[in-house]
């Protein structure tokens, strides 16, 4: 198997990830930075993440662009990803989900910040991108113009996670097991911290822990466990390869 068959098995694992753990339903999507051309992408075309397949794996430039006469149509927002990878060297793998935990972190003035010891991935900050800042109060909240990724991606600077406000989030990660357990547990971290916001005042992980914890390798024999089971509670077992 090529380097780039096995990314895009890798790829296809994620999209069935994601999709099992609720992350995205038919709208959302992962990207993985192309292993042989930094300057493209690698991203589904246009289909619910549930149900890609790698023949559904299109190629783009940073732009956006589609590579080759590949006709098939696109995800809308593929720029989220062309622009961040544009921004941001160190990142392999992109993220953007509507996950409806998150988003009353878009439009409160309650920061979302992690509160569970497997959410500490996330960072201790995550910034939130409004559109309407530069774009104006009459978009439909979409990111379909590279612009509108660079925006995104000059809020996210070099964080882990954006909130987008009233839409999702776009997160990143060195590679795609990083982004997709990170992708995880967000919603989770935004669940118990709302239940607990009902309770009363909460305690979140302090920066140590945070710095401790998100020392932690998504491609060690307790971060592969997870992607193994999610993998094969996903129906993509025949797609596993061995433990990197
Ligand atoms: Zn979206």
């Amino acid at each position: 198997m090529t380097q780039l068959d096995a990314t895009i098995r890798n790829l296809v694992i994620g999209n069935r990830i994601l999709a099992h753990q609720n992350v995205v339903d038919a709208y959302g999507h992962i990207s993985v930075r192309h292993p042989a051309n930094p300057e493209h992408f690698l991203l589904s075309r246009s289909r619910a993440p549930e149900l890609v397949e790698p023949s559904d794996i299109m190629e783009f430039t940073l732009n956006g662009g589609v590579v080759g006469d590949d006709k098939r149509p696109p995800y809308l927002e593929r720029f989220i990803h062309g622009a961040i990878y544009a921004a941001r060297p160190d990142v392999n793998a992109v993220v953007h989900s509507h996950a409806e935990e998150t988003l009353p972190f878009g439009i409160t003035s309650v920061p979302l910040q992690p509160v569970i010891h497997v959410a500490s991935v996330i960072g201790a900050a995550i910034p939130v991108w409004d559109i309407a800042e530069t774009f104006g109060d009459e978009t439909n909240l979409l990111v379909t113009t590279i612009d509108q990724g660079r925006d995104l991606a000059r809020h996210l600077g070099g964080h882990t996670v954006a909130l987008m406000r009233g839409h999702g989030f776009a997160a990143v990660g060195a590679t795609i097991m990083d982004v997709v357990r990170v992708s995880v547990y967000l919603p989770v971290n935004a669940r118990v911290l709302t239940t607990a916001m009902r309770f009363g005042p909460f305690k979140p992980l302090s920066p140590g822990e945070v710095a401790n914890r998100a020392a932690f390798s998504p491609a060690s024999a307790s971060g592969w466990r997870a992607w193994e089971y999610w993998a094969r509670r996903a129906g993509v077992r025949e797609m596993l390869g061995d433990m990197p």
